[in-house]
């Protein structure tokens, strides 16, 4: 839906002035009441914390955990991955530019005796001026700090453009890669703007086996629809869930990342009771979507696994989780940048992209990650900069969901400027 033709709040007290984030906040959290749950709808509580349920990964065919080691955030040491490994944990998800490598060096470090019970996927950022030797050397750096001869899958990372799938160099690089025996299967990760118009591209172009994409229950309209009721805050393209179908249906492996929108964990902590947590309600969304063969989830302790693995084999979405989903949506929907949504491409003239920026912002406000951020801000071709003297915000009403663009670009820029000046020292 065209965002000029999308139906307003109408609300009378937003009307009135009540500020639209403050709105937001009162009413959901509210409307989780104050006296708790009910018991009955709570969750069963698993005996222990294992993965409990395996699916397969498209055309593949390769069997995998629901819920899946990522690597992105790094892990407080290589116990951490054995620790996944001993709780049923089948596929890692690691990429050459986590924590500099060092993401690679652990879990090479920590499963090297049982590589062949694994599913290991790695990725790297091309640039476009790369040829298939660079590409190469890419990977072969991979493959030592895994310690291994062989990846199951390579992907091509942080697609953000359609000119990226169409390089004749990365599918010659892939080719005698797979005919070399250093790959298995290929794939594409996307989590900023033009990821539903990459996806489609490299799914009708049969260019991928497996894809790694941003997906949670606030990009999903299904879930406005069914425990809102409301269409305030939908999706106003339900292109995500469409693209994971039809990647199902060709046989494509879907993986998801992003899972937790925004991971701001402590917002909802005083509203959960017993087995109803955020985390968990979040990742029953997400297996409830039979499309989905594994959540890529960065769990940097063994606490965290433990807590999302009693998730794991279960995708009904009870009436405890969506109070704690509904409440964290109405805490989060004005400053939660959509992954799939490019509804503000095109309204800045100096070309800041918009959604790549507001990623890096995340990783830094919501997650903690300074790290994560830094390299993802530095790798973006043109960042925020222009934002800070900007005199003519023309991106202010682009976002259909009320995030204030310009104050938060400005503010990512500002994050990261000064992260640079104390590194300078
Ligand atoms: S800022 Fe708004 S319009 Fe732009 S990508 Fe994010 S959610 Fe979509
Ligand atoms: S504040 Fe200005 S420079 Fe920044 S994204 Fe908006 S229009 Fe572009």
């Amino acid at each position: 839906m065209d965002r000029r033709t999308r139906p307003p709040t109408n609300d009378a007290r937003t009307r009135a002035g009540m500020d639209r984030r403050t709105f937001l906040q009162r009413s959901g959290i509210a409307a989780m009441g104050v006296a708790g749950v009910d018991a009955s709808a709570l969750p069963p509580e698993p005996a222990e914390p294992h993965v409990r349920g395996y699916r397969t990964l498209g055309r593949t065919g390769l069997r995998v955990s629901d819920i899946s080691l990522g690597s992105g955030g790094g892990f407080e040491n290589a116990g951490v991955v054995r620790h996944a490994y001993e709780r049923g944990i089948t596929y890692f998800d690691t990429a050459e530019s986590y924590r500099g490598g060092s993401s690679e060096t652990m879990i090479g470090e920590a499963l090297r005796d049982v590589r062949d019970k694994l599913t290991i996927t790695s990725k790297v950022v091309t640039r476009a001026k790369w040829k298939r030797g660079r590409m190469m050397k890419a990977l072969e750096g991979s493959l030592r700090r895994l310690r291994t001869d062989y990846v199951d899958i390579y992907m091509s990372h942080a697609v953000n453009n359609v000119a990226r799938l169409q390089s004749d160099e990365w599918r010659e690089f892939t080719a005698l890669a797979k005919r070399q025996g250093k790959i298995r299967f290929t794939g594409m990760s996307g989590h900023g703007g033009h990821l539903i118009e990459c996806l489609d591209y490299a799914i009708d172009h049969d260019l991928v086996d497996v894809v790694l994409t941003a997906y949670n229950f606030g990009s999903d309209p299904a879930f406005y629809e069914r425990f809102t009721k409301s269409f305030d805050f939908v999706a106003n393209q339900d292109g995500l869930p469409r693209v994971l179908a039809k990647a199902h249906a060709k046989g494509v492996g879907v993986t998801v990342m992003k899972t937790l929108m925004g991971a701001r964990l402590n917002d909802m902590a005083p509203y959960e009771w017993g087995s109803a947590t955020f985390p968990r309600a979040a990742m029953r969304w997400v297996l409830s979507n039979q499309n989905v063969a594994a959540a890529v989830l960065s769990m940097k302790t063994k606490a965290r696994i433990d807590e999302m693995l009693r998730a794991s084999g279960d995708s009904e979405v009870r009436p405890a989780d969506a109070r704690l989903l509904r409440g964290y949506v109405a805490a989060n929907s004005t400053t939660y940048c959509r992954n799939a949504c490019s509804d503000c491409t095109g309204s800045c003239p100096l070309g800041v992209p918009i959604a790549d920026v507001l990623r890096t912002r995340m990783y830094e406000v919501d997650y903690g990650d300074s790290q994560l951020a830094r390299s993802g801000y530095a790798a973006l071709d043109t960042n925020a900069s222009p934002c800070l003297s900007c005199a003519n915000p023309t991106c202010i009403d682009a976002c259909p969901y009320g995030l204030e663009i310009p104050t938060l670009t400005r503010q990512t820029a500002q994050l990261q400027r000064s992260a640079g000046r104390s590194q300078r020292g």
